[in-house]
């Protein structure tokens, strides 16, 4: 079975993740969702929270799954038995830090990154500036899959 994990901080899921997530369950026979814990940030949700927006967002996709994991990817990749990781691209800011992230990954271990460049309607995306808005009492609900609530 060909499986990829898809890690972030999901602080909250977006729209963007969502689609680079459906879009990845073309390419994959499973996607994992991978909720990197950073114990030296500072997140708006929870883990539980963060993890429950992305079950409920998929929950009749069983080719998703969610876990979390600490410390490096590869390390976490090499755990469960994953060969891939799959990143979304969103413009060359993102293209030159995921260049150097996936060449340091290749270095540590033989996993391969595979990119794919974001739908044109999500791109402008971000977790940052969904948790403006919301800290700014805006209408965050276009940004977000439906799962994501206060
Ligand atoms: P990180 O803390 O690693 O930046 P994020 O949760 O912000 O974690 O992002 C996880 C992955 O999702 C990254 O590959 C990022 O490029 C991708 N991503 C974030 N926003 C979007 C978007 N709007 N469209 C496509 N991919 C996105």
């Amino acid at each position: 079975m060909k499986q990829a994990i898809f890690p972030g901080s999901f602080d909250p899921l977006t729209l963007g993740h969502y689609d680079i997530i459906k879009r990845g369950v073309t390419l994959f026979d499973e996607i994992i969702v991978a909720i990197g814990v950073n114990s030296s940030k500072k997140y708006m949700f929870t883990l539980e929270e963060r993890k429950q927006f992305i079950e409920k967002a998929f929950i009749d996709e069983p080719r998703v799954k969610v876990m979390t994991y600490k410390g490096l990817t590869v390390d976490f990749c090499k755990s469960i038995n994953v060969d891939f990781i799959l990143r979304g691209l969103r413009n060359p800011a993102d293209f030159e830090f995921e260049k150097a992230i996936a060449h340091t990954n290749r270095d540590l271990a033989p996993i391969e990154t595979v990119f794919l460049l974001t739908s044109a309607n999500t791109s402008y995306i971000a977790s940052s500036i969904v948790r403006d808005v919301i800290r700014n009492n805006g209408d965050y609900t276009k940004l977000v899959p439906k799962s994501v609530t206060l």
